[in-house]
């Protein structure tokens, strides 16, 4: 087993192996190509008996795992939203690894509570986001979503449920047909039951429309159900569509409404002034959920967590079991009290070294590059003959099909567009993922991976133009 002189040398090989891997990482194939239970068949039966070497261990990393690896960390990764990592980041993750901390309690760490508590105020500042909001780290978006549902159903009911149960009150929960599919799996565990989501309609654009919100709210209030939450979506998954926050924020005073926001990827383009118009409306929400490990270069997981009233989140996740209970309880912040979890990673340290290193300017090239970036193709798309844009670009997201001919009907190409989308990520050049716009098979690019330039991009939609012409 190793010891500290060992793991010294181990250590420093190891970080050669790292900042070689990522000056490369662009030439691997970007979607991994094993097939279902290739690398599980590779594995032994049973862990071994005695002590192996590291060298034996490192060799079956890169022959067995690494083949297995579809390479977020890539600039030629282009599908689903990115999970970005920067190299300030992954320095804070060793010092995160060695320290070891569980960051329950103030007492536990005091260090990792304060930085928290500091580093969510720092993100307010970063994006403007309403002075009266109170932040804490969660695991994922998910996650965050959850909690503002049950807060919101615990401040209703006068925080009746977490201590008697359910009484028969049908509870409905708001959100627009493109809302993320957390919402849903929140609506379930909170007890409400998935048919009580009501999936309002969208406009073109794919934004919630507020006169359906009004109406879907009027017929259940008649019907005798509890309209409790409103989740409107700031950057939907697929297409980057922005709900009109202002117009949803104004029902959810009016009916007296929980307004969580999921801005889970787009939310830190809110560090950009000239996109702040977008989110009108945010500091009327009681909740607002986005991802650092997304778009803001910190590894996975963090995720930022912002609520309005601290009092009545703290009050439906608090539990004051007498091992826990400290003497400065008083005083700071348990984070346990924040969230589910009761055990906690020292999620504040990345955020912290990607906020310092980048610093603002940073962070803001780099947004901004991104959705440069995403322009240019957008008008790569909309010159080209056979290509058209599915919807408007919103930020750095690009949804477009290929329309070989006019007359093609709609089935035809979907399926085109889908063997146009396999036969990309099999070149293993770049990885694109798809969604459906109103029926539209259309082939989804976003460009925000933290080292993309425009050479990547640019090699990407010629390889794109190249396979479609090879397959129509
Ligand atoms: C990615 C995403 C989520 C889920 O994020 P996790 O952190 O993986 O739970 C939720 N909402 C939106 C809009 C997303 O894009």
């Amino acid at each position: 087993m190793l010891n500290n002189e060992e793991f010294r040398a181990y250590a420093h090989e190891m970080v050669d192996w790292i900042a070689d891997y990522l000056a490369q990482v662009e030439k691997f194939p970007v979607k991994s190509k094993v097939a279902p239970g290739d690398i599980y068949e590779k594995i032994p039966y049973s862990p071994p008996h005695e002590s192996e070497d590291m060298d034996d261990i490192m060799r079956d990393f890169e022959k067995v795992v690494l083949p297995g690896i579809t390479h977020w960390q890539s600039p030629r990764f282009f599908a689903y939203f990115p999970a970005n990592s920067s190299y300030p980041s992954i320095l804070a993750e060793m010092l995160t690894a060695a320290i070891g901390a569980q960051c329950m309690v103030w007492e536990t760490s005091p260090a990792a509570a304060e930085l928290e508590e500091k580093m969510m105020e720092w993100l307010k500042e970063l994006m403007a986001l309403p002075k009266h909001f109170h932040g804490v780290i969660q695991d994922t978006a998910s996650t965050a979503s959850l909690v503002a549902i049950l807060t919101a159903r615990e401040k209703a009911t006068g925080h009746q449920i977490n201590e008697k149960g359910f009484s028969n009150q049908v509870f409905r929960v708001y959100c627009s047909a493109e809302t993320h599919s957390s919402i849903e799996k929140a609506v379930k565990i909170a007890g409400f039951g998935s048919e009580n989501l009501v999936k309002v309609k969208t406009n073109k654009l794919l934004q919630m429309e507020v006169d359906a919100l009004r109406d879907a709210i009027g017929k259940d209030i008649k019907d005798k159900k509890i309209p409790l939450c409103v989740v409107g979506t700031l950057g939907t998954t697929g297409t980057v569509a922005i709900d009109p926050l202002q117009e949803i924020a104004g029902v959810c005073q009016e009916k007296n409404l929980w307004f969580h926001v999921d801005g889970a990827y787009a939310g830190p383009v809110l560090a950009l002034p000239e996109t702040r118009e977008m989110a009108k409306g945010l500091e009327l929400a009681d909740s607002f959920v986005f991802n650092p490990h997304k778009w803001l270069f910190t590894n996975f997981d963090c995720s930022a967590y912002f609520v309005k009233d601290k009092e009545a989140l703290i009050r439906t996740f608090e539990i004051h079991p007498e091992y826990l209970k400290t003497k400065s309880d008083k005083k700071v912040n348990n984070y346990r009290d924040w969230g589910i979890q009761l055990g906690r990673r020292f999620r504040a340290l990345k955020l912290w070294f990607v906020l310092r290193n980048f610093g603002v300017d940073g962070i803001q090239a780099t947004l901004r590059r991104h959705i440069e970036l995403a322009a240019i193709i957008e008008k790569k798309i909309q010159e080209h003959p056979k290509f058209e844009m599915v919807v408007p670009r919103s930020l750095n997201l690009l949804a477009f099909k290929y329309v070989p001919e006019l007359n093609m009907d709609g089935e035809e190409l979907n399926s085109l567009n889908e063997k146009i989308l396999h036969q990309v990520n099999k070149t293993g050049r770049l990885y694109l993922t798809h969604t459906k716009v109103f029926g539209t098979y259309a082939l989804r690019f976003v460009i925000a991976q933290t080292y993309v330039q425009a050479k990547h991009v640019d090699e990407a939609w010629e390889e794109i133009v190249e396979v479609a012409q090879s397959l129509d």
